[in-house]
């Protein structure tokens, strides 16, 4: 009896590619004859495609059956091209189904491309081992070939120049065809992501930090690529310490390239290599450093097993293990050249740079679902920028790390990125959280408040307990 393996490519609906389990084999059987054995294998997550295939044939299948909507037939093409080059003794089948009740939202899509110029994917140790992104200059058949095993079927490719993918590439190259993403540049910091041939169009603004320039593309980008762009952006996070006010365009409309190395350490992505970009052979691990993991003729786990290697050493060369700040660092490897000498000395600053990066990123949030209307309205308690109490009297301030205290004129918000949580309280709340996060005592509220008679401390003390109390529940505060 002919065994056949059934396979169900489909697109969700955000638009990534996935495998289902088919649900009506009988049906087959009207078609392939009875005497068939259809197999319907588990399907797990999307591996490397080479790694997808062996999995089929380890069921030892005589026949590949796969079933695709006609809309999105080019990835199956690829891969039945693929397999029939590894295999040429399995048949192979292609059919197709005319499935119009699944509308592509391609806005995962794009959401890949934030991930991949900021550097923030969420879930990284979820992500399985192949590259996802890729930005390739001038591609070619040959640089196809030697990264072929190195991505995901799940991947995304943004190319210069002026390659086109055919139904014989990955033939002729070993390469899956997933999405590919044309990138022209259209004027000096605006450029056109083509996907897939035009199935969705975008202009994205790039430009360094300190060139950038106020316009009306919806997607913006800048990048701390020289010493000045670092400086002025030392600068508006230090007007921000010190005022609480996020007033700088530039620091609060685009999103920053590489945000992962000032991002939380579990931000950092180099050793699962899920993004890369390729000049000249050589592969750099992440959008704008210099650290060249290897080359692309080198397999992909030997690369990996570099990186870890060079994380290590950077590591006990920084002495990371004793620093105060390491639970927070990135520990970026992949430092452009000009931040090599300041990277820790940033991270360790006293303004705590880190938290007033994660203002502004919260402060975004707020905006974008309508909690503030305005982030220059917005008044932020910063380590240096005091709400209710003076800055002679003022204790280190100890907010936990992904916890915000924002208002404007009438609205006290405290808000937790750990938990999501978005929490309106009293002015006098607020007053109380703020003194409770720089840790100050009852005693020294009692004081400040100028309490008149010693009976009243009690009721402060309840007052001031239950709202630690309150912040600890909220997640606001250790
Ligand atoms: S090495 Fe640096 S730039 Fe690269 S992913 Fe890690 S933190 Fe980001
Ligand atoms: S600041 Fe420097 S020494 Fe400290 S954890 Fe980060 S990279 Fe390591």
């Amino acid at each position: 009896m002919k065994k056949l393996l059934l396979i169900e490519f489909y697109r969700e609906g955000n638009g990534l590619f996935s495998l289902k389990q088919n649900t009506d084999p009988e049906t087959l059987k009207d078609e392939f004859g009875s005497d068939l054995e259809i197999i319907v294998p588990q399907l797990s997550e999307l591996p490397n495609p080479y790694e997808l295939i062996e999995e089929f044939i380890s069921y030892d299948p005589d026949v590949l059956c796969f079933i695709v909507n006609d809309a999105n037939s080019s990835i199956v093409s690829s891969f039945i091209n693929l397999t029939s080059r590894e295999y040429p003794e399995i048949e192979c089948i292609e059919k197709r189904i005319n499935d119009t009740s699944v509308e592509i939202d391609d806005s995962a899509l794009w959401n890949g491309t934030k991930a991949f110029l900021t550097g923030l994917y969420p879930n990284i140790k979820d992500m399985g081992l192949s590259a996802k992104h890729l930005y390739i200059e001038d591609l070619t058949d040959e640089v196809l070939k030697n990264v072929s095993n190195y991505i995901g079927i799940n991947h995304n490719i943004f190319h210069t120049g002026d390659y086109s993918f055919s139904s014989k590439t990955s033939l002729e190259t070993g390469f899956l065809h997933s999405n590919d993403t044309l990138v022209t540049k259209k004027d000096e910091n605006l450029y056109r992501f083509d996907m897939n041939k035009g199935e969705s169009v975008k202009d994205i603004y790039i430009s360094d930090y300190s060139k950038y320039v106020p316009n009306n593309t919806k997607e913006c980008y800048v990048a701390l690529n020289t010493k000045e762009d670092f400086e002025l952006f030392k600068s508006d996070l230090t007007d921000l310490y010190n005022t609480g006010r996020i007033t700088k365009e530039r620091l609060y409309i685009p999103d920053i390239v590489d945000l992962c190395r000032f991002f939380n350490c579990m931000n950092c992505s180099i050793e699962y290599m899920p993004r890369m970009r390729i000049s000249d052979s050589k592969i750099y691990t992440c959008h704008s450093s210099d650290f060249c993991a290897g080359s692309i003729e080198e397999p992909y786990f030997k690369n990996l097993i570099k990186i870890k290697h060079s994380k290590a050493v950077e590591e006990k060369k920084r002495n990371c293990s004793e620093c105060p700040s390491n639970l927070k660092c990135s520990r970026c490897l992949a430092l452009p050249e000009y931040l090599k000498d300041e990277f820790c000395d940033f991270i360790r600053d006293e303004k705590d740079y880190l938290y007033l990066i994660k203002i502004v990123i919260a402060a975004k949030i707020l905006c974008n679902c309508g909690v503030f209307k305005n982030i220059e309205d917005i008044k932020a308690v910063t380590p240096g920028n005091y709400y209710s109490v003076n800055e002679e009297s003022a204790h280190k301030f100890s907010l936990k790390f992904d916890s915000f205290m924002f208002s404007d004129d009438n609205k006290y918000i405290l808000f937790t990125f750990e938990k999501g949580k978005i929490y309106s309280v009293s002015k006098q709340f607020f007053e109380l959280a703020e003194l409770a996060a720089r840790g100050y005592t009852v005693g020294e509220i009692a004081d400040k408040c100028d309490i008149p008679d010693d009976s009243y401390l009690n009721v402060y003390e309840d007052g001031f307990v239950s709202t630690v109390i309150k912040l600890r529940e909220c997640g606001i505060m250790e």
